[in-house]
């Protein structure tokens, strides 16, 4: 599949997301937010649900949590218009409560396509709630900071998990922020490996970009220089870092 056709195939989504009424979250909301970042990436985020920012700007991880999370991906030279950016549920659940079951049964198709468009070599679970959809039964508090081969009925067909606390939990837990930085630096690695893993069983997966190099000490605890590696080596496929933020061809939203 071309840059353009994944393009076609997310904005045809997005499409049905915004005319969604398959769960009851669709009678609050005021705009759904189906995702949005580069269809030629490796990496998608996932979320839980938009909150009232994300309702109101139709666009996910717009408020506080979303400028943590640019500060996280600015720590490896990364952009979120560089990778994707999505959620389990695209409808804010009223009161920001958690998604029930069957809401986020309702949505689960269109994280899947979504999924199954992209072809991510990495899928990074962002709290208890996007990790339950993609490994049920594990808990957040032991899979935090590890990577495991994705469930291809996800839509990930030939990626790996890679399970990190939601943002927002640093605000209410201090200590948290540094365990995100910690496991953010080494993200970089995992996409390395993640893609040494589709080399060795490539599937239906795209062509492979530029051989990997390797990133620097991922056990290190200092998250600065392997970041620094990480911006020399691991600049994800698809997108481009010469370029400028402002540029509209760069600000692919869906
Ligand atoms: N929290 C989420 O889980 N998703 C968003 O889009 C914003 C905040």
């Amino acid at each position: 599949m071309t840059d353009a056709e994944r393009l076609a195939a997310l904005e045809a989504i997005a499409t049905e997301v915004r005319a969604c009424t398959r769960c009851r979250l669709h009678g609050s909301r005021t705009n759904a937010v189906p995702g949005e970042g580069s269809p030629g990436t490796e990496v998608v985020f996932v979320g839980e649900g938009p909150g009232l920012n994300e309702d109101q700007q139709g666009r996910p991880f717009v408020g506080a949590a979303g400028s943590l999370l640019n500060e996280l991906l600015a720590l490896v030279g990364w952009r979120r218009e560089e990778v994707f950016i999505a959620n389990i549920v695209k409808c804010r659940p009223p009161g920001n409560r958690d998604p029930e079951a069957d809401e986020v049964a309702a949505c689960e198709p269109f994280l899947r396509r979504q999924l199954e468009t992209i072809d991510p070599a990495v899928v990074v679970t962002l709290g208890r709630h996007s990790l339950g959809s993609f490994q049920p039964g594990a808990r957040i508090s032991a899979a935090h900071g590890t990577a495991r081969p994705a469930d291809p009925a996800s839509g990930a067909r030939n990626a790996v998990v890679y399970a990190m606390y939601h943002p927002a939990a640093a605000f209410r837990q201090a200590a948290l922020r540094e365990t995100l930085f910690a496991e953010m630096a080494n993200l970089p690695q995992v996409l390395i490996d993640a893609r040494a893993a589709r080399d060795a069983r490539p599937g239906d997966a795209r062509p492979e970009p530029a051989p990997a190099v390797s990133s620097g000490d991922a056990a290190a605890n200092d998250t600065s220089e392997i970041a620094d590696a990480a911006m020399e080596s691991a600049t994800i496929e698809g997108a481009s870092s010469d370029v400028d933020v402002a540029d509209a061809d760069q600000m692919t939203l869906f």
